[in-house]
């Protein structure tokens, strides 16, 4: 296996609202994909996504998360949608440096004895804004910007397993 680590966005990556920060907590579950803030906003997650993200932990991939939000509701909908058990270390934060979030990250695992090389790294994003600061900071990670590299969350099964 070429690749250790998928880091996955939330916002427009995972789920269909663009900013869950600025949703007025708590959300409440409407059905397995489908979470609502307490005025009524919508959160969805997007087709698949559960599924995918499974099949690429039981492939034995290690799923992470790097996110510019407040952890709160991040860390809400994804207990809300199940998801959570699925993520090692996420890192929510309400900044946008995912550089030092995905740094974080492999030290997290490093010290586990879990060794990741940068080139062992996915990184799936709806913006490419942060990609300058990670390939100077981190290294060559592969980017996946969603959306335009991969039509939809199988087309990550296509490529990975
Ligand atoms: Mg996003």
């Amino acid at each position: 296996m070429r690749y250790k680590l998928i880091v996955f966005d939330c916002d427009l990556t995972l789920w269909d609202h663009p900013d869950v920060s600025s949703l007025k907590l708590p959300f409440r579950l409407l059905n397995e994909d489908e979470a609502v803030d307490s005025e009524g906003e919508v959160v969805r997650l997007y087709k698949g996504v559960r599924e995918v993200l499974r099949t690429l932990k039981d492939s034995g991939y290690i799923l992470s998360i790097a996110s510019w939000n407040k952890p709160e509701p991040v860390f809400q909908l994804l207990d809300l949608f199940k998801l959570r058990g699925l993520f090692t270390y996420p890192q929510v934060e309400p900044h946008p440096d995912k550089a030092k979030m995905i740094r974080r990250l492999l030290r997290r695992l490093r010290e586990d004895g879990i060794e990741v090389k940068p080139h062992e790294v996915v990184y799936v994003d709806d913006r490419d804004i942060h990609l300058p600061k990670i390939l100077e900071e981190i290294g060559p990670v592969r980017f996946l910007r969603m959306w335009r590299d991969i039509k939809d969350h199988e087309d990550l099964l296509r490529l990975f397993r």
